[in-house]
């Protein structure tokens, strides 16, 4: 009995970090981070209401993680 379950156990695993694994990176893609307008902004943050987008002179964009600018990078206060 207990090795059957075992089996049955690793063929789930087998079969599904192929899938989950795509499913993870596509969720984390489509994932809405903030970013500060300005000029010399580098970070993006995860929380809307993060420390570091309180120094944002500008507005404040909502933009999916797959749309963030190259050269941004994630914020060191919010992300984790
Ligand atoms: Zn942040």
């Amino acid at each position: 009995m207990k090795k059957i379950l075992v089996a049955i156990i690793m063929i789930s695993i087998g079969i599904t970090p192929m899938n989950s694994g795509t499913h993870q990176a596509d969720t984390e893609k489509d994932r809405i981070v903030y970013i500060c307008t300005g000029p010399k902004v580098v970070a993006y943050h995860y929380d809307e209401n993060c420390k570091g987008l309180n120094k944002c002179s500008r507005s404040i964009k909502a933009v999916r993680l797959r749309d963030v600018p190259k050269r941004h990078r994630p914020c060191k206060i919010c992300a984790e």
